[in-house]
């Protein structure tokens, strides 16, 4: 997928909170900020007020940083951050913060995520695997489909013995429409070779989740 010229200015851009706010006269893309104004007066607002008026171009910007996971690349991401370790014990990263969209609503959904692998002569930057959940979590997805992607992309990039990953994630699509499932919580999981094959690997992951 070519990079949209904005969202490029924007990956490469450094501080992401701070290049969403709109600086004074400043353009960012008057399509999609024009596609806003008119969502905006559907839903009987006047964008002209004074609190709406940069409302465009930041939904444009936030929204190019919520999707920016289209842009990333697994390969780049664990690019110079593989190590050949000897080590044959399961490697865990718990409580990894993500936040995604769901691609039902375009509304957010968020929590943590788990992973573990069994390394196979490579290890990789323990800050990495959170990249790696950021590469999928920012593309409008669902739960699933994400929580696989990141198993696969694990899997693949570091030809482990095996990988696992578990979300728990709040969904606002449904929390923010009631119906007492205010804290509901969806649990996914994605296990890959020696996870399928073998129920001690899983449950000492299982088990280490547990551990606070
Ligand atoms: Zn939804």
């Amino acid at each position: 997928m070519p990079i949209n010229k904005q969202k490029s200015q924007l990956l490469s851009g450094g501080h992401y909170a701070a290049s969403l706010e709109a600086a004074p006269g400043e353009t960012y893309d008057p399509d999609f900020e024009s596609l806003v104004y008119r969502m905006l007066v559907r839903l009987g607002e006047d964008p002209e007020r004074e609190g709406l008026r940069r409302t465009p171009l930041r939904v444009a910007k936030a929204l190019d940083f919520l999707t920016s996971g289209y842009d990333m690349d697994v390969e780049e991401v664990v690019r110079n951050a593989l190590f050949s370790e000897d080590c044959a014990e399961m490697v865990v990263v718990k409580d990894i913060e993500f936040y995604s969209l769901c691609e039902h609503h375009m509304l957010p959904f968020f929590g943590r995520a788990h992973v573990g692998y069994l390394p196979n002569g490579k290890v990789i930057g323990l800050s990495k695997v959170a990249r790696v959940v950021d590469v999928f979590a920012r593309r409008l997805q669902v739960q699933e489909r994400l929580t696989s992607q990141i198993a696969d992309a694990l899997m693949e990039a570091l030809a482990a013995h095996g990988v696992a990953v578990v979300m728990e994630a709040s969904h606002t699509c449904m929390m923010m429409r009631g119906v007492q499932k205010q804290n509901s919580s969806t649990v996914t999981s994605a296990m890959r070779g020696t996870f399928i094959d073998n129920a001690r690997s899983r449950s000492e992951f299982m088990g280490l989740l547990r551990v606070p």
